[in-house]
């Protein structure tokens, strides 16, 4: 019950209360619902399943990709006094069947399967006699080849799941569905009426602008900005390490404390600069996507793209990295018409994840193509910049946010959706 579960949130992982959505996810999953829950990274998805799996009878499987992180998982959930545990292929055989003898014996409220052994018969047959509350699927989108981690792997979840005997509920979890990505994962994992929840995505303190510039007028536009506040720590994103080299060269010259970072530096130097930047001794990093994953700083004031990214999943997250304290900060894009060739050449000459037929690789292809025409289209928008990309996630958007350059009327309000239709074709 959720009277229960309230109680396991606030003994077991010491929390006051549930987060949106996390509350009306566990109740339909307790109550023997399917569930799919589209939420950002750092929302707290992990709580939806781990919650439920202690609260109820029976324990929460979690198929996960992310082998590397489940012994991390685990271990934080005994560190909170919850029975965790993982199947994957760091054990030893010999391990994995202590593993799965003790579940049978309800030693366990969560645990972690990578999706490989949903097709091995000695986990099916273990899967057949476990009493198990739910399944929760992470990554969810992982499932689709019209995402961009399609992983075959997880084809086989599906078939496991209708396999099952007693079919217990399923709680699907992923960070970016479009509507396709959505029901794919309807329909391949076969959810029966779930309760779709959509939430989060909105960071009311973050300020977007979009502007159009000449490739030569960027960089004196991001010293402005950087100068106007120099003591301020901000992100520049550039598409390529060329890129990052040339802003990071002009912006020093103008005397603005940058740092850089791409794949192209050493180990040594690019934790170095990661450190300076964290500890604000340079408070402005010039990077490319290499960087930022798992970094946690909490004062960026502002995120400015120098060029346009290839999709709205891949710009939010970067420009999401703006504000994480709270404080009002800004995501402006910068963009000319070359990135948007810049883009497209990417696309058409990445070979792609070696797990996929041709075929599946030029559907990966064609959704990339469509990702890169609904970012082009948020350079192009003259409606609210804020409203445009919650309903790119999902969550509905109306009116205006009366806090992006669109709403504060900063660009001229004309219709240039034919002109955006005719760059693209060109
Ligand atoms: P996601 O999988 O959505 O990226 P996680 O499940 O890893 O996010 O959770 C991100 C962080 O949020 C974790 O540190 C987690 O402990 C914290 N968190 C989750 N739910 C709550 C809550 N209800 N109250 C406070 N913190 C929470
Ligand atoms: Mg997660």
């Amino acid at each position: 019950t959720m009277d229960e579960a309230r109680h396991v949130l606030a003994e077991r992982f010491g929390y006051a209360s549930f987060r949106p959505g996390q509350e009306a996810l566990v109740e339909a999953v307790l109550e023997g619902r399917d569930v799919l829950g589209v939420m950002p990274t750092g929302a707290g998805k992990s709580l939806c399943y781990q919650v439920p799996g202690v609260a109820a009878h029976g324990m929460a499987l979690v198929v996960s990709p992310l082998v590397s992180l489940m012994g991390d998982q685990v271990r934080s959930l005994l560190d909170a006094g919850v029975r965790g545990a993982y199947l994957n292929s760091t054990l030893t055989p010999g391990q994995q069947g202590t593993v799965m003898r003790r579940a049978l014996e309800g030693a366990y409220d969560v645990m972690y399967v990578a999706p490989e052994r949903l097709a091995d018969p000695r986990f099916t047959d273990f899967a057949a006699q476990a009493d198990i509350a739910l399944v929760a699927v992470d990554e969810a989108h992982c499932v689709s080849q019209w995402g961009q981690d399609f992983r075959p792997s997880y084809l086989a979840v599906g078939d496991f799941i209708a396999t099952l005997p007693a079919r217990p509920p399923v709680c699907a979890l992923t960070a970016t569905a479009t509507g396709r990505v959505r029901a794919d994962i309807t329909r391949l994992l076969g959810l029966r009426d779930p309760l779709v929840l959509v939430t989060g995505f909105d960071r009311p303190n973050l300020g977007f602008a979009v502007e159009r510039l000449e490739p030569k007028r960027k960089i004196a536009r991001i010293a402005a900005r950087a100068l106007a506040s120099p003591a301020e720590s901000g992100i520049v994103y550039c598409s390529t390490r060329k890129d990052v080299e040339r802003v990071h060269e002009a912006l020093v010259a103008a005397g603005v404390p940058a740092t850089r970072y791409h794949a192209g530096l050493a180990k040594e130097e690019r934790a170095a600069n990661q450190r300076a930047f964290i500890d604000d001794d340079a408070p402005v990093m010039v990077a490319t996507n290499a960087f930022g994953m798992g970094i946690d700083k909490s004062n960026v004031r502002y995120v400015i793209h120098h060029n346009l990214p290839g999709s709205m999943e891949a710009y939010y997250q970067e420009a999401g990295r703006a504000g994480r304290d709270g404080e009002p900060s800004e995501c402006l894009l910068l963009w000319s018409d070359g990135d948007i060739s810049t883009c497209r050449f990417f696309i058409e000459q990445e070979s792609g994840n070696e797990e996929l037929t041709p075929e599946e690789a030029d559907a990966v292809r064609a959704t990339r193509r469509r990702m890169l025409e609904t970012m082009v289209g948020y350079c192009y928008t003259v409606d609210c910049l804020r409203g445009y990309i919650l309903r790119y996630f999902g969550e509905p958007a109306e009116g205006g946010c009366g806090n992006c350059g669109n709403c504060t009327g900063g660009v001229e309000a004309v219709d240039v959706t034919a002109e955006a239709r005719a760059v693209m074709r060109c």
